[in-house]
């Protein structure tokens, strides 16, 4: 697996929650960009006196190297990474270095993971999806809960996709909390506090 400097440009992105946007690159360096589901690449920020790295978990939907690498960033005010990645255009470029990260899905199955995140931090279960899907289809009763944690109903990335994917396997449990808010009448999969 490259470890290597490469090379990004931007084809899109789109504002997924008030604070959060989602990116697709394009992978430069030709063939696929391969990953495990979980794991996150690092970009090389320029500033005046230096290049900063700054890390962004990979959300691709499938891990199946191709040539797009997709994050979603949420906004940090004067942030630097924030305020340059929140200003790029399509075509522009940035270089970075990975994939790396052991948030992965052993080989090993245990009966059941309990999957738990704030914010973007749940972009790598987007990403591992799929692989999950082949493991319900080897392991009948595996199970896997995943808890997300964040202020808002607007704030809950990737929404529709989870509870589709819960409507799909039944294994899948999906559990949204909201710290800020109390809403009037709950679905079955919202409750309100921390995670
Ligand atoms: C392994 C790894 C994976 C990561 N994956 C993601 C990801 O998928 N999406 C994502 O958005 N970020 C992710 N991050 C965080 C990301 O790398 C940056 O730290 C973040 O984007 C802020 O960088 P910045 O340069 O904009 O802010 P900086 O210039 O570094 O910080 C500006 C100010 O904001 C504060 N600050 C920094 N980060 C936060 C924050 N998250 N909330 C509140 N205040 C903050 C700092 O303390 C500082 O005072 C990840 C970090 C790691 C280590």
């Amino acid at each position: 697996m490259s470890r290597k400097e490469f090379h990004l440009t931007l084809e899109a992105s789109e504002q997924i929650a008030p604070d959060v946007k989602h990116f697709t690159f394009r992978y430069e360096e030709g063939g696929g960009f391969e990953f495990i589901p979980g794991q996150f690449i690092t970009l090389h920020i320029p500033t005046d006196e230096k290049i900063l790295r700054r890390s962004y978990s990979i959300a691709n939907k499938t891990h199946v190297a191709n040539n797009k690498i997709e994050f979603a960033a949420s906004y940090v005010p004067a942030g630097i990474a924030s305020e340059f990645l929140f200003a790029l255009k399509p075509g522009d470029r940035v270089t970075a270095t990975g994939p790396f990260g052991r948030l992965i899905l052993r080989e090993e199955m245990p009966e059941r993971y309990i999957l738990v995140a704030t914010g973007t931090g749940v972009t790598p279960y987007r990403t591992m999806l799929a692989e999950l899907e082949q493991r319900f289809k080897l392991r009948p009763c595996f199970k896997v809960i995943l808890v997300f944690g964040v202020r808002k109903p607007e704030d809950l990335l990737y929404r529709d996709e989870f509870l589709e994917f819960a409507e799909k396997y039944p294994w899948f449990e999906f559990h949204a909390y909201y710290s800020r808010v109390k809403p009037q009448e709950a679905l079955n999969f919202e409750h309100t506090g921390y995670v």
